[in-house]
């Protein structure tokens, strides 16, 4: 796998530390696993934690803490721990967990717009974000979009190109509110793409506008 496209510094350290959004986390243990470059990384940024935890002063902890922290293990996201490859290397492993194994071909997409299917993932009920699967058609262009948030973008299969270049399987688009883009998808095959956002998408143009709320992005 030839991957150009990497996550963002600010996103590893994030994730090292633990403080990313469960959507996020998927999204980014997704490219972590078949990014050996990133998955470095972000071990890096861990060792540094761990070193600066080890740096701290002692703080006094209720006597209850220990076994308080254990029992959160029972409702902790598995994307995390290691497990049994599910998916024959279709897709990440943490995702192949998520989605138990199911090819993606035999999910339950839902039509969105021509051209256009979504497979929601379900999250915790506290979580503020939104993790999904979208499939766009060979050749389609998306409305031209900002975003109402953050959104991580993991290329599954096919590929797009946009003003920031191609994005084919095992890339990520790592983007902030204040971009912009048009990604258009290359006419030999389907993109099919795992995305997290941390606030609903908004596209732009007035058609794009009206398209939203019938699309659920
Ligand atoms: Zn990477």
């Amino acid at each position: 796998m030839n991957i150009d496209h990497h996550l963002d510094a600010a996103t590893l350290v994030a994730y090292a530390a633990g403080t990313l959004g469960e959507a996020f986390n998927v999204v980014v243990a997704s490219h972590l696993d078949w990014c050996p470059a990133c998955a470095e990384d972000a071990r890096r940024a861990a060792l540094l934690g761990g070193e600066l935890i080890g740096n701290l002063e002692a703080t006094p902890v209720s006597k209850d803490c220990r076994s308080k922290t254990l029992s959160m293990l029972d409702t902790a996201t598995l994307h995390r721990f290691p497990g049994t490859p599910a998916s024959g290397g279709e897709v990440p492993e943490p995702l192949g967990h998520l989605l138990g194994g199911k090819p993606l071909a035999e999910l339950p997409w839902k039509r969105k717009a021509p051209g256009l299917a979504l497979y929601d993932l379900p999250l915790s009920e506290t979580s503020g974000g939104k993790l999904f699967l979208m499939r766009i058609a060979p050749g389609t262009a998306m409305p031209e979009h900002g975003h109402g948030g953050e959104e991580i973008t993991l290329i599954l299969s096919g590929a797009y190109n946009d003003k920031f270049g191609r994005y084919a399987r095992g890339d990520v688009a790592d983007l902030d509110e204040s971009i912009e883009h048009q990604p258009i998808v290359e006419p030999d095959a389907a993109c099919i793409c795992l995305v997290a956002t941390e606030a609903p998408t908004r596209f732009k143009s007035w058609p794009a506008r009206l398209l939203q709320p019938l699309i659920g992005i």
